[in-house]
């Protein structure tokens, strides 16, 4: 394994930014000559998310000791700790991982949409600021694996995966080796989110470039923000080893394939947001994972506490499971409550990107 510490140039003289970056090279010929699949993992993009921070350093002995005895067969890169700018950004006492303070802009957009997985159409970015530096730098270190792990986490939810549909179900294996509970698919990044420029430009070029079949790339979504937990964070490190194992970048014959994927399966389309109707206090009647009927009670805001009408009940639109929910009970209106996957099309499907 070989540590290599990465150097971003900050906006203004003196300032930079440094990450490692850790890599194992795989040395085993598939029998066709071909090589084994390469793996990607980075985590904290969204600087505050940490599970999968601490899956990661619970991953890295398990890669240490595959490589000790030989078993590494594809190239993999690490990246336990993506966004240097982000970690360090405190605004009024309080961390702020998710927007470039500088720009406004979410961390997790604005990715260059290549037209080819080339890494020589990247722009330039020297006369760009920091963040976007950071992004192309990303994205050129990613480039060119068969998979592409993007470790986030949501505000309170379930363990759950972003998939291109194009990836599905061919990437059912990974979801069930991972255990996560949904998988929710998507149709097209307008946005430039990371896994949507990590998974656009194979859309361009000919199916025997694209290789869709050993082609893996997720925004990867465990659970709460407040889930960092060193039992989870074990138990989601060897679910990325299994995955690795199942696509043959580690060889284990000890472990078992992987079965089908049980969990639940959806298209963005059937997630209902459920904007707040005014500004208050949350309470919620639901928890992720909970299963709800249509008509179903999700929320009461308290909006003039102490008054005769002062609370706003919010009721599902549709039966389905409750996905996510927010961390703090603070709401203005208009801001989302939840997610809901519903068993069918939200009537008010905000159609499009992924919405990590
Ligand atoms: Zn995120």
């Amino acid at each position: 394994m070989q540590k290599s510490i990465e150097r971003i140039a900050g906006d203004s003289e003196g300032a930079f930014y440094e990450f490692p970056v850790f890599r194992f090279e795989g040395f085993r010929l598939e029998s066709s000559g071909k090589s084994a699949s390469s793996a990607y993992l980075q985590a904290a993009l969204h600087a505050g998310e940490l599970p999968g921070v601490v899956a990661i350093d619970a991953l890295m002995p398990l890669l240490e000791k595959a490589e000790a005895e030989g078993r590494i067969k594809g190239n993999i890169t690490v990246v336990p700790q993506a966004n240097p700018i982000g970690r360090a950004q405190y605004h009024f006492g309080e961390h702020q991982g998710r927007f470039h303070l500088g720009t406004r802009t979410n961390f997790n957009r604005g990715f260059p949409l290549l037209a080819a997985p080339d890494a020589t159409l990247l722009p330039d970015t020297t006369l760009a600021t920091a963040d976007q530096r950071l992004k192309t730098r990303l994205l050129q270190l990613s480039i060119g694996h068969d998979i592409v792990l993007d470790l986030h986490c949501d505000d309170e939810g379930l363990a759950y995966l972003y998939v291109h549909a194009s990836l599905w179900p061919d990437m059912a294996d990974c979801a069930a080796a991972m255990g996560v509970d949904a998988v929710i698919l998507w149709d097209e990044d307008t946005d430039g989110t990371f896994e949507g420029a990590s998974i656009m430009p194979y859309l361009n070029v000919p199916a025997d470039v694209a290789r869709f079949d050993r082609r893996v790339a997720t925004t990867v979504e465990y659970r709460g923000i407040l889930d960092v937990d060193g039992a989870l964070a074990g138990a989601d490190a060897e679910g990325l080893y299994r995955l690795l194992v199942a696509r043959g970048v580690i060889l284990d014959q000890a472990l078992p394939t992987p079965g089908g994927f049980t969990g639940i399966v959806a298209p963005l389309e059937n997630i209902d947001m459920m904007p707040a109707p005014r500004a208050g206090a949350v309470l919620y009647d639901v928890k992720p994972g909970d299963r709800v009927a249509k008509g179903a009670r999700l929320a009461t805001i308290v909006h003039a506490p102490g008054e005769a009408s002062g609370r706003t009940e919010v009721f599902a639109p549709q039966a389905g499971i409750i996905l996510t929910r927010r961390s703090r009970r603070i709401i203005r209106a208009g801001e989302d409550l939840l997610k809901l996957v519903g068993d069918r099309k939200s009537a008010d499907a905000r159609s499009g990107t992924l919405e990590d």
